[in-house]
Order: C-alpha cells, then sequence, then structure tokens
C-alpha cells in the first residue's frame, strides 16, 4: 500500500528501508517478491533518489537528472529483480562524442570501436591495446592490488594524457573517480561499460519510476513518502527499527539507503559502534558533487542530431582536479530528442542537459549575491559552450535552469551534495555495518564500485541476501 502523508504507520515490518534510491528500491523489491513485510520510507515526496527528473510548464519540459547512461548490465539486473518490461524498455546509445583539444572521436563506446579508435586514431600498438583489457578483465576485487589509475595508465600508456583522457574521463563523470583512486574501482565500472556499450532507459526516468512503483506496490512493498528518519532505534545491540516524526515504527531489520557516514555517525549514534568502526567511518570520504544546467526547447524548435552524449572540454589535457573547478571547462551534454527517448509522451520537447562534476565547499562558501552571479555565468558559460555544436541554440531555448552542489544536497540529503556516495573504503564500512551492529544493513553508493544506475540496483539486490539469511535465524523463512 502507499500511505498517505498524514496516514499514521501502526504495524511492525520485517524489514524497514530508509531511502528510496535505486539500491533501496531494488532490495524492497526483492524482499517483498520473496514474502517479507517491508516498508519503504522516502524523505522526498517521490520515490527514486538520484534516479529522478523534474517537470515544467504543464509536463512538456521533462528534465532527467541522472539518465545519462549505464552499462548493459542493467538489462540483466532488471530482468532478474524488476520485471520484463522494464527490461524490455533499456536500449542503446549509440552516438558518444569527445570534443576537446586533444581529440575529436565519436563511438558506440564499445571495445570493439575503443579498440580501433586506440590503434588507428592514437597510434598504440595493437598488442598493446589487447593487453590493457586482458589486465582490466583480470582484475579482481578481491586481489587488494594497491595499483592506482595513474599508475595503471602511466604501466600501460606511458607520458600518453591524452590515451588517459579518451580511457578516464567518462569514468571520471559516471562516478567522480580521480588518478589517485585505486584501479580496480575504474576496471571494473570502465570494463562493465566497455562489454556492450552505453544504454539508457526507452521513456525517461518518470516513466521507469513509475514503473518500479507499481512493482513495488505488486510485490505489497508498504511505500511512504515525505517520511523522513530521524533515527535508528537500537535494543539490546540489534537494530529494531525507525523514528520518523518522533514516532517508532519496529522491524527485525534496518537497511538504509542514506549516506553511509549519515547512517552510522548520524542516525543510529557513535555510542552503539566500537570506536575503530566510528575511527574508521570518520576517515570515509565523500564523493564529489554536481552542478547540471538544464535546457528546454522551445516547442517548434528543431535540432539536427549532434550525438546522445557530448563530453566536452576546452581544458588542454586531461586532470581530474580541474574537471571539478568552479570555472569549468569541461562538462557533459545529454541531448533528449523526445520521439526517441520519450516516445510515450507527444507534448515532450527537446531537452539538453549539461552536467559538470564540482566541489560542494566552492559553492556553499559563496555570499547569497555571488551564488546566484556564478549560477548565472555557469548557465552563459554552458549555452556558449553548446553553441560550438548548435549556432543558433539561444534563440530555441525557452527553458533554462541550473542545478549546483547544494541543490544535490537539498533534495538527496546526501552530505556535501555527494552525488557518488564516497571513496573507496566507505565500501568495507557499509559491507561490515551488520557484523558490528546485527540488523542494520547498508546498500547504496559507496566505495565508487557500487554507485551508478547498476552499482547502486546491483549493491540492493546483494544486501537483500544478507538479509533474507539474518532473517532465517530470526525465524523468518517465506523463501
Ligand atoms: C548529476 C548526476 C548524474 C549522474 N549520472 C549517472 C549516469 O549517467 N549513469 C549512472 O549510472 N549513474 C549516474 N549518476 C549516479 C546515480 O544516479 C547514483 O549513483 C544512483 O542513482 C544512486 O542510488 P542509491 O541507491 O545510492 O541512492 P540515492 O539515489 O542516493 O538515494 C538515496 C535516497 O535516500 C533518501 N534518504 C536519505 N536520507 C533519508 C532519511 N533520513 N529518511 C528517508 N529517506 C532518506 C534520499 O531522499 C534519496 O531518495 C549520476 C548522479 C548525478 C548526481
Amino acid at each position: 500500500m502507499l500511505y498517505k502523508i498524514r496516514d499514521e504507520i501502526t504495524k511492525d515490518y520485517d524489514v524497514i528501508i530508509i531511502g528510496s534510491g535505486l539500491a533501496g528500491m531494488t532490495a524492497a523489491n526483492i524482499l517483498g517478491r520473496n514474502g517479507h513485510q517491508v516498508l519503504l520510507l522516502e524523505s522526498h515526496n517521490k520515490l527514486g533518489g538520484f534516479a529522478t527528473w523534474f517537470y515544467r510548464e504543464d509536463r512538456s519540459h521533462v528534465f532527467d537528472i541522472s539518465l545519462h547512461g549505464f552499462p548493459v548490465g542493467m538489462i540483466k539486473t532488471c530482468r532478474k529483480y524488476w520485471n520484463k518490461d522494464i527490461a524490455d524498455s533499456i536500449v542503446q546509445l549509440k552516438d558518444v562524442r569527445f570534443v576537446n583539444p586533444q581529440f575529436n572521436v565519436q563511438t558506440d563506446f564499445t571495445k570493439e570501436h575503443y579498440s580501433k579508435v586506440l590503434i588507428e586514431q592514437f597510434g598504440i600498438p595493437q598488442t598493446t591495446v589487447s593487453a590493457f583489457f586482458d589486465y582490466l578483465a583480470s582484475m579482481n576485487f578481491y586481489d587488494n592490488s594497491q595499483l592506482t589509475n595513474r599508475e595503471l595508465f602511466e604501466k600501460f600508456f606511458p607520458g600518453r594524457n591524452d590515451v588517459t583522457r579518451i580511457l578516464m574521463e567518462p569514468i571520471t563523470y559516471a562516478n567522480g573517480s580521480t588518478l589517485d583512486d585505486p584501479a580496480i574501482t575504474y576496471g571494473i565500472v570502465f570494463s562493465n561499460f566497455m562489454s556492450k556499450g552505453v544504454y539508457t532507459f526507452k521513456g525517461g526516468t518518470d516513466y521507469l519510476i513509475n514503473k518500479m512503483k507499481d512493482e513495488l506496490l505488486k510485490n505489497n512493498v508498504d511505500i511512504k513518502l515525505q517520511a523522513k528518519v530521524d533515527k535508528i532505534i537500537v535494543t539490546n545491540h540489534e537494530a529494531s527499527g525507525v523514528v520518523i516524526n518522533g514516532k517508532a515504527v519496529k522491524s527485525k531489520v534496518v537497511l538504509s539507503n542514506a549516506n553511509i557516514r549519515s547512517t552510522v555517525l548520524g542516525m543510529v549514534g557513535e555510542e552503539h559502534f566500537s570506536a575503530s568502526f566510528i575511527e574508521k567511518t570518520k576517515a570515509v570520504r565523500l564523493n564529489s558533487s554536481s552542478c547540471q544546467v538544464y535546457m528546454g526547447l522551445k516547442k517548434e524548435a528543431s535540432i539536427p542530431h549532434i550525438g546522445d552524449l557530448i563530453f566536452t572540454s576546452t581544458f588542454p589535457t586531461y586532470d581530474s582536479n580541474r574537471l571539478l573547478d568552479l570555472k569549468v571547462s569541461s562538462r557533459t551534454f545529454s541531448v533528449y530528442y523526445p520521439h526517441e527517448t520519450r516516445p510515450q509522451n507527444p507534448e515532450a520537447r527537446i531537452a539538453i542537459v549539461s552536467s559538470t562534476n564540482c566541489n560542494y565547499d566552492d559553492w556553499k562558501k559563496l555570499s547569497a549575491e555571488d551564488y546566484e552571479k556564478e549560477k548565472q555565468i555557469m548557465i552563459e558559460e554552458t549555452i556558449q559552450g553548446l553553441e560550438k555544436f548548435l549556432p543558433d541554440i539561444r534563440d530555441q531555448l525557452e527553458i533554462v535552469e541550473a542545478a549546483t552542489p547544494l541543490t544535490v544536497e537539498k533534495y538527496t540529503l546526501h552530505p556535501k551534495g555527494s552525488s557518488f556516495g564516497t571513496k573507496f573504503e566507505g565500501l568495507e564500512i557499509s559491507m561490515n555495518l551488520h557484523k558490528e551492529l546485527p540488523g542494520l544493513f547498508h546498500a547504496g553508493s559507496v566505495g565508487i564500485i557500487m554507485s551508478g544506475w547498476l552499482g547502486a540496483a546491483n549493491y540492493g539486490a546483494i544486501q537483500s541476501n544478507a538479509i533474507e539469511s539474518y532473517l532465517l535465524t530470526k525465524g523468518n523463512n517465506h523463501v
């Protein structure tokens, strides 16, 4: 059932899930489908977390926030943990472009085409390209390798910043990783994309999340929106429920889809964990945040096909720190051609979303006046950047709005507007949470690997398995 905002929750649950990001929703769906009593609580007024959208002008303008591209694995994940209908709506984006001072490349983002580009355009010997891909394929999460991305690229392509750029830049955009992050995180995510290219959801995020909501309700998951959890209750050193608006709701298990740091240090409290666990949690670094500019075109506007996903930069080289700079020199344009993206909505207009990774503190420290000024500068520079591809775009625009890390923080509650959860060390804290505090689990963007649409959804599935094993010890056996 879908609780109304004013409804009180009076029953107990097997599992309470805090947050309806893709990880929280996927776990809820699996557990509900397997017969457990599940309550999904979301602080926002709609499901999806970062998998979200907003409408303007009576829905004729629709803007997707994080539907830019995910790996092919999402088809299998949706078929297995959601339904065939959702999986069948996933389609490939064939036209990915890179335009920067070092190169101009058009690709379908597959291993075959990338290999061809590396060999023919970048002059890398075939044997090196094959050795690089073989090395990535052999990387194992359990290897405990200390190799960084910087060392990985120096090993195979010494001194070739341009090669590093084409291999690394899309992944930096996809999960905020830098040259100093562990190479294993890059290897897993890049290989996932390279297996068959980049995919999207035909119909848009709104269409997808509504289908997921229907499936959750069909599987008897109870949902409450605008329900911000303030506290996770601990009884006899076990998680035993949550507090919303001062009211307790009991459960055998709590799964948090909120940020791992806010879960441990905020909703539970330091006193319930060992000192060493708290020390490690405090050392977990948050990932970077995002800025976006949303541009909706007039009804009668028409543009040529300029690509689906365009990685642009005016910066001379690849530099993951410069990608975060307030003075933006690099941005990704996602172009949503309505007849392809939203065939079910004949009113939908062309939308273009520009995304940039950025630092929360750069925006947070601005005065209200400077904040507005910087937003306007970002909008103006984004339009100028787009004019290189579409010279008369300015006259075709009807709606232009921008979001900053402060917007991200407001709508998702992620500390410092972190778009991709935490750095690598967050994974250990997340995975060991239930060992520290029985009955408390975490699923959601952590450790780079578990972020993104596919990573988050799969992590939800992994944690639902762990929860079922735990519930068995508590006498729940619906499976
Ligand atoms: C600008 C941008 C672009 C992106 N582009 C892509 C892309 O192209 N491809 C891709 O694969 N990934 C992309 N991502 C990343 C991807 O969207 C996320 O990694 C993924 O959706 C995160 O899912 P999650 O399960 O971790 O939860 P989140 O999406 O983080 O959701 C967590 C939910 O928990 C709720 N919550 C938090 N605290 C509480 C509380 N106390 N009580 C109740 N509810 C609470 C929040 O409101 C939120 O709804 C992008 C992200 C951003 C920001």
